[in-house]
């Protein structure tokens, strides 16, 4: 351990870790980056198969943002939009954003981040039906192991019930439905668009339950992203779609990973074919260079909250100059230099191509799967009766831990493991990080070979 990463925890407590098992084991410490590459203080070159937090979509960098960031400060270092007041950064950027947003989606609604985008949205839902004159419709409904940040909005609207068990959540309001996790799932003989419609289904069961006059709005990610990469089959969001019309409840897709080019196109509800009625974003928004979150709002929901009067809610920095500034130039980079048709065409098929032959041969990997540049694999004991592994989560993390030490970055999510690097990743990188990865399968299945004596 060098110093600074002794240093690191001596006055720093880190989100989501064990403080104390930091403090005896310490940090890396990340000094530098360029493109997918990150650097830490021992001078390591690392892959970022994650792209920090799933959000470096134009990958490390990239100086014009810094540029444009510098002349945004230095013109008007900050200004809010309360009170009748705009400024020209973020009135630059929504217009970009309803540009290049679906049909529909021609308002947003900006934050400092994903959990804030969440909070508002969930606000703005139940200020949406007190203005339409039906506010007995509270309720929203999500899923578990779904993850929609960790406010406490956002911690009672993801399923994550670790999270749920410190504090007491979810609050008042906030129901789950189960995941629609084919693999895990999937009864007998059962196929996959069987399965995506009756995993569907359980939000129908659900708002009969409680009544459709109290459901507000179901909320969803396109894909679950830290609940493993879950992929929905193709029939599941258009049965959603159906169900939300039916019982006329909002639907609301939660695009923090999903959305700005991560499955191939602007955001997850393209891919998938579905319309929400709103839609949360962050990350992928400015890449990661500066905090901020946007929440599309359609139309129908922009009309009726013009009825409603003062939505008595909002965010110091929200819409902040700089954060806007940089991540219009981080939209128009994404849009400019074609990269998510880029992902849509080449890098994507070509990365899930790639993961799914080179897994082909481990005997402690299932269920490949992935979308664009979204991957994802489940470690399971055996393939044949698709057993899981005991104590969820220790053997994925041992994996991930093998990565870390051959210097690539994946994430273990429980017993999934999935990556979601830069979306410039090129295909010779994209071959790099295979190689890598597989090096490490090897000495995992080797590893567990002897751990469980086979
Ligand atoms: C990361 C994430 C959030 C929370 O975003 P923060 O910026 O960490 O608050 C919300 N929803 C989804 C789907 C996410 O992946």
């Amino acid at each position: 351990m060098t110093n600074t990463t002794l240093n690191a925890t001596a006055n720093h407590l880190h989100p989501f870790s064990d403080n104390q098992q930091l403090k005896e084991k310490g940090v890396r410490v990340i000094t530098k980056a360029d493109g997918i590459y990150i650097y830490d203080d021992a001078g390591n070159k690392i892959i970022d198969g994650m792209a920090g937090l799933w959000c470096v979509n134009i990958g490390y960098g990239r100086k014009e943002l810094a540029d444009i960031a510098r002349d945004q400060m230095n013109e008007l270092a900050y200004y809010n939009t309360f009170f009748k007041t705009s400024h020209p950064a973020v009135i630059n950027l929504s217009a970009k954003l309803a540009s290049i947003a679906p049909a529909g989606f021609n308002h947003v609604f900006y934050t400092g981040s994903g959990s804030e985008s969440v909070d508002s949205m969930i606000r703005m839902v139940r200020h949406y039906w007190d203005s339409v004159g039906k506010p007995s419709k509270k309720t929203l409904i999500g899923r578990w192991n779904g993850y929609h940040g960790s406010t406490i909005g956002g911690v009672s609207m993801g399923g994550m019930k670790g999270m749920h068990k410190q504090g007491g959540f979810p609050i008042e309001g906030i129901v789950h439905i189960e995941q629609p996790w084919f693999y895990g799932l999937h009864e007998e003989g059962e196929t996959a668009e069987q399965f995506g419609i009756r995993a569907a289904n359980w939000l129908e069961e659900k708002i009969l339950e409680i009544g459709a006059d109290n459901v507000a709005a179901f909320v969803g990610e396109p894909i679950q992203g830290a609940g493993g990469v879950i992929i929905p089959p193709s029939t599941y969001w258009p049965r959603i779609q159906e169900i939300c019309q039916k019982y006329d409840i909002l639907l609301v897709a939660d695009e923090v990973i999903c959305g700005f080019g991560r499955t191939g196109e602007w955001f997850g509800h393209e891919t998938f074919g579905f319309q929400p009625d709103i839609f949360t974003t962050a990350k992928g928004l400015s890449s990661g260079y500066l905090p901020i979150g946007a929440v599309f709002v359609g139309d129908k929901v922009v009309e009726g909250i013009l009825k409603g009067g003062d939505f008595n809610h909002g965010f110091t920095y929200a819409g902040h100059p700089v954060a806007a500034a940089v991540a219009l130039k981080n939209v128009e980079i994404l849009d400019d230099e074609g990269i998510i048709k880029n992902v849509h065409d080449k890098t994507g098929p070509y990365m899930q191509a790639k993961w799914r032959e080179m897994l082909s041969q481990f005997k402690y990997v299932d269920d490949v799967r992935g979308v664009g540049l979204i991957q994802g694999f489940t470690l399971v004991k055996n393939k044949a009766t698709r057993e899981m592994f005991p104590n969820e989560g220790e053997t994925g993390t041992m994996l991930r831990d093998i990565f870390f030490s051959n210097n690539l970055i994946m994430r273990a999510c429980g017993d999934h493991i999935v990556a979601s690097p830069p979306l410039t990743i090129t295909k010779e990188e994209i071959d790099l990080m295979l190689a890598t990865a597989e090096k490490c399968l090897q000495e995992f299945e080797t590893a567990m070979d002897s751990k469980l004596g086979a």
